[in-house]
């Protein structure tokens, strides 16, 4: 099977309905989409995504109203919903019994939220239904942000991908507990920064500790130390202005590498440096980052060099995916 591109969707929503996963846009990352209520397509996902069933995937809904048919919604989640839904907000609640336990591998609790791309929303309109839909790429593979990246990763499976364009935030979105809401709980770093939820909640986040640890990954798979990774051997460090490799990465360092800059260098030195944004404007950059990844990873370079961003706002999700695309290359 070769997939169709196109921008209909009427046909996404005939594909569904014929129990067929299909890629969807959305305003964060491309998303493999299967309905809620339809459990030998959810097992295509996984499938499809080679991703173990111990890795919950994100229930995506219209509003409010199909959010309280899946789960119970206490009142620190109806204050963000109110300010930040439609948008990359994605809750972690108590679930309802309707949500099948595959979709939260075996666990009460579910993720849940309301994109904002307008060809997902008329999916959802058009299905009557909630989605699931994890990243349109293989497990632990960088996250595609257009139409052309879903073909080139998963291509060969699909039957349908919905173009969208460029997905506009171009990361995955924040993830944040709210199962004790006394003690609100960042499991992801994303578009929404964790300030942004403080202002809003009136209450300090936590942030959940980003290890490997059992604790960590059973609560929130996502925190799995590799992942978002090129092919590519990534390289991170703090700044590429003025770096000096260790001496055995020397060769590594100067031989078809790419190097990937938070801003545009102000000397070119090889015609191998690339940049995340024109003007240090982070926003831009997360949008750019995995198109960058992408590209390079399809390129002929032997390493990738990049320099970690700011840690302010959006920032601090871009180092979160760095750090993990690095994997323990961090010099
Ligand atoms: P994605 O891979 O972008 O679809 O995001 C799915 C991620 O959401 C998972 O890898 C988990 O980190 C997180 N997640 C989904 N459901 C739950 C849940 N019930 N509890 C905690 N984290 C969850
Ligand atoms: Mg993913």
């Amino acid at each position: 099977m070769r997939a169709v591109i196109g921008c209909s969707p009427e046909e996404a929503v005939a594909q569904l309905k014929q129990g067929n996963p299909v890629a969807l846009p959305t305003e964060t990352v491309y998303g493999l989409a299967a309905p809620l209520w339809d459990e030998d397509a959810i097992l295509k996902v996984y499938a499809l995504k080679q991703r173990p069933s111990n890795n919950p995937l994100i229930v995506h809904v219209l509003d409010e109203c199909q959010l309280k048919r899946v789960a119970h919604v206490n009142a620190q989640a109806a204050k963000l919903v109110n300010v930040f839904w439609p948008g990359p907000l994605t809750l972690i609640l108590p679930k309802k019994p309707c949500v099948p336990l595959i979709v939260t591998a075996q666990q009460s609790s579910v993720a849940v939220r309301a994109p904002n791309a307008p060809l997902f929303r008329k999916v959802l309109e058009l299905l009557g239904m909630p989605l699931v839909a994890p990243s349109a790429n293989k497990f632990q593979q960088v996250s595609p942000t257009c139409a052309q990246h879903v073909m080139h990763g998963m291509g060969d499976t699909l039957s349908y991908i919905l173009d969208g364009g460029l997905c506009p935030l171009g990361i995955e979105s924040t993830i944040l507990s709210l199962l004790d809401e006394q003690h609100p709980t960042l499991l992801r770093y994303g578009p929404i920064p964790k300030e942004a939820l403080e202002d809003v909640l009136k209450h300090s986040v936590h942030i959940s500790p980003a290890d490997t640890s059992d604790h960590a990954t059973k609560l929130c798979p996502g925190l799995f130390k590799k992942h978002y990774s090129p092919h590519t051997p990534l390289y991170l460090v703090d700044k590429l202005q003025g770096f000096k490799p260790p001496q055995h990465l020397e060769q590594q360092f100067h031989q078809q590498a790419a190097y990937v800059f938070f801003t545009r260098p102000h000397r070119t030195l090889t015609g191998k440096e690339f940049y995340l944004t024109e003007n240090e404007d982070l926003t831009e950059a997360a949008a750019n980052l995995f198109a960058t990844l992408q590209d390079l990873d399809q390129g002929h370079f032997k390493s990738i060099w990049i320099e970690t961003v700011p840690h302010q706002g959006i920032g601090c999700a871009i180092n979160d995916r760095l750090n993990r695309a690095a994997h323990d290359r961090f010099l």
